[in-house]
């Protein structure tokens, strides 16, 4: 048969595979790639998306099903995202039905019409203005349509003519037939509202460096490049970004630009909507599943020149993208931690290459993966060197607390220099990753500590609520008043969170305004506004906070940061530690001194020699890059080898590792000369909620090689006895080992 016979859908389901079924009897619309479908499947009926249309199926014709019905008159997804949700499936070997599925609107995945919001604009013609010039006998509801057509002579769209009137199409056809109305399209983003909105006036100068990088990026427009931006905190990169985009919509050309964190979508989308007069949709996951359709179909439609989101934005389809920007790139939240474990800078990229357009990644601090492209020449590395404006670089110092007096994790030293820098008229901003009060409750008689019943750590003391926690699976409980095994009273609390730094300072500076960001103090909507409020105020001179801090807020006024505990960066046993810690060191560093005024970064550190950390505050962040990625080098490393892991976890101790040594006994059986596995083991924290953890690392010097060897091992792995008693899984390029 020359036609099409068969359809190959994806369909939510466990299983890595497509599944293959006949068109309908009689199709009211032609099966296309990319349109949803509603199928047989088992003894339900579940909706899947078409992935492709083949001539003939590996199943037996009479075997097959049919489809029951084709959902879309269009395709929901075009053939670039198509492709790309095939490349994930692929790669991060994920079954294609939840890949497809996760880059659907919720809204959508049931199978819920589109309502496809028509582009169309009607206007009066020539000769629909000269006839209705002089009011005529119409008929009232053509009269009104009239009105409405003669008030906007550039044209109303659809959406707005059925506002006023219902049932318009029929009025509007009558119109039509006498040839008073014309229909078109409406002009591409560019020419809507002059794209000159801004003068040039209102836009700073461009320095070299940022002229240079912004040309060399628009120079590469129409073909795929990747550029890595590296421009310390302050060096002006945002202005970049919106040079680039708003020469790509002059060209009429939709962006994409990704963000690690919702936290900082309000900031940017504010610079953004000053900056364009342009539709921005934002994407990201705090918004209603109503909004969020509303926002994809304003993309997919081209309606929305700029889509400003998280992760998941990746898959939003446009009309006619023609840049993607990653910023931050460097941050582990691209990567997803559950399900489809991908990471949205790494499909962004292959998005691009796909679309054949520019990519730029920015960041103050990037990834080693990144910067070790960059300089194998797969990445033009573009660099700001200079802070735009006038500020300058931050200076600092490492703090040796050996044998200094603490109070309550602030050595004398860092509070003698906070005093100063508050005599002054600075604001200080004090970094430290743990929040609560402290992360252990002990009993000063025998030794018993509260531990997490379903994790192996300890419970956190929230002072303020009065609650115990656990960080990594939420249970909590009251605060113990007495040793459940002794009895004593003398319970003590041991190391320090960003409460308890709260509390001390307000007891050593009683009239300072001090507040405290981590996710607690913000769980209220409207709270971090407040505190960024206050901050900006000069209110608040003193603010201690978590990782939040690093996020790309600006503290003008800021001259001191003090990073109280680097330590556990140094020793952990998780080979990207080190990587993470200079990172987080370098962006809360950056927010000290962005204005005139100079910044002060004090580190303290019990290992004030170690050579990483002199390195990286004598040379800064790039040499410091360079030496762990010499390291990773020596130690066959990522980005110098490719990683996989597969997970195990069992409410059962022995499963997981039983499951595990089955999958490596596979492996042997495969025989890959260029892939090892190592292991397996339990996880370092081996029991979390209730689940005992562990796994079983892969790795090769080449990645087609470790790609070929997943391919051959996983349906393997379908087949092991011991699977059914884990839930199991892999991460291809896990971020971290935990
Ligand atoms: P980054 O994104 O690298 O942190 P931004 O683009 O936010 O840097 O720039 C930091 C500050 O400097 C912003 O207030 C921005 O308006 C300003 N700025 C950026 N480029 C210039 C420039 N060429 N001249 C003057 N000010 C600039
Ligand atoms: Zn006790
Ligand atoms: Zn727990």
């Amino acid at each position: 048969m020359p036609k099409t016979s068969i359809l190959r859908v994806a369909v939510p389901s466990p299983l890595r595979r497509h599944f293959d079924y006949l068109p309908p009897e009689n199709p009211t619309t032609p099966p296309q790639p990319g349109v949803r479908v509603r199928v047989p499947f088992g003894r339900r009926t579940v909706v899947g998306l078409v992935l492709e249309l083949a001539e003939e199926s590996d199943v037996a014709t009479p075997r097959l099903k049919r489809v029951l019905e084709i959902v879309d008159r269009e395709p929901l997804l075009p053939p670039d995202l198509l492709a790309l949700l095939k490349w994930g499936s692929r790669y991060y070997h994920h079954p294609i039905g939840k890949v497809v599925m996760n880059a659907l609107p919720t809204r959508l995945r049931d199978g819920s019409p589109i309502r496809e919001p028509s582009r169309n604009l009607w206007q009066l013609s020539e000769a629909g203005r000269e006839a209705t010039a002089h009011p005529l006998n119409q008929a009232p509801r053509q009269q009104q349509l009239i009105n409405l057509l003669s008030q906007a002579p550039e044209g109303v769209a659809e959406q707005e003519i059925r506002l006023h009137l219902p049932n318009w199409r029929s009025i509007m056809s009558r119109l039509k037939e006498k040839g008073w109305v014309v229909c078109r399209e409406p002009p591409p983003i560019s020419s809507r509202r002059t794209a000159a909105a801004i003068s040039d006036a209102d836009r700073p100068r461009l320095n070299p460096d940022q002229q240079n990088a912004v040309e060399q990026v628009i120079d590469a427009a129409g073909k795929f490049s990747v550029a890595l931006l590296e421009g310390v905190t302050g060096s002006g990169k945002t202005e970049v970004y919106l040079r680039i985009i708003e020469q790509n919509i002059a060209a009429g050309r939709q962006a994409l630009v990704l963000v690690p964190e919702i936290n900082l979508t309000p900031q940017l989308l504010e610079r953004f909507t000053r900056r364009f007069p342009q539709p921005i949709a934002l994407l990201h996951s705090a918004l209603t599943a109503r909004e969020r359709l509303a926002a994809w179909q304003r993309a997919r439609s081209g309606e929305a020149a700029i889509v400003i989101g998280t992760r998941s934005a990746l898959f939003t389809p446009f009309r006619r993208l023609g840049i993607i920007i990653v910023d931050e790139e460097h941050d582990t939240s691209f990567k997803q931690q559950e399900g489809f474990r991908y990471s949205a800078r790494d499909m962004a990229i292959i998005r691009a290459r796909d679309a054949a357009i520019p990519i730029v990644l920015g960041s103050a601090t990037p990834s080693l993966e990144s910067l070790h492209n960059a300089q194998q020449q797969r990445y033009l590395h573009l660099t700001l060197s200079q802070r735009a404006g006038d500020a300058r670089p931050p200076r600092f110092q490492l703090l040796d607390m050996r044998h200094q007096s603490l109070q309550e994790g602030l050595s004398a030293g860092l509070l003698e220099i906070i005093g100063e820098h508050l005599q002054a008229g600075g604001q200080i901003l004090l970094f430290l990753n743990r929040r609560g009060y402290a992360p252990t409750l002990l009993c000063h008689e025998c030794g018993w500590s509260r531990r997490c019943n379903r994790c192996d750590t300890h419970l956190t003391l929230h002072q303020y609520e009065r609650r115990l926690r656990c960080h990594h699976c939420g249970a909590e409980r009251p605060v113990d008043l007495h040793c459940p095994e002794c009895g004593s009273v003398d319970l003590r609390t041991l190391g320090a969170g960003t409460e308890r730094i709260e509390k001390a300072l307000q007891q050593h500076f009683p009239d300072t305004g001090i507040a405290r960001l981590d996710r607690d103090s913000t769980r209220r909507k409207g709270s971090l506004q407040r505190l960024l409020k206050e901050i900006h105020s000069g209110h608040t001179q003193i603010l201690i906070g978590t990782q939040m801090l690093a996020k790309g807020h600006h503290f003008p006024n800021v001259t001191l940061v003090g990073i109280l505990d680097t330590d556990q960066g140094l020793f952990s046993a998780d080979f990207r530690a080190s990587e993470r810690m200079s990172q987080l060191i370098v962006q809360v560093a950056g927010r000290a001194g962005r204005a005139e005024k100079p910044g002060l970064v004090v580190i303290q550190t019990h290992h004030p020699e170690h050579p990483l950390l002199q390195q990286l505050v004598t040379r800064g962040y790039r040499q410091f890059a360079q030496t762990i990625l010499e390291e990773r080098r020596e130690a066959e490393l990522p980005p110098y080898s490719s990683i996989a892991l597969l997970r195990a976890e069992s409410v059962d101790a022995r499963r997981p590792m039983a499951f595990l040594e089955q999958a490596e006994h596979a492996f042997r059986e495969l025989a890959p000369d260029e892939v090892v596995a190592w292991g397996p083991v339990p996880a370092p924290m081996e029991r979390r909620a209730g689940r005992y953890r562990a796994h079983l690392l892969l790795h090769s010097g080449s990645r087609p090689a470790l790609q070929q060897l997943l391919d051959r091992w996983i349906p393997r792995l379908e087949t092991l006895r011991e699977r059914r008693r884990v839930r199991w899984y892999l991460d291809v390029d896990p971020v971290d080992l935990f």
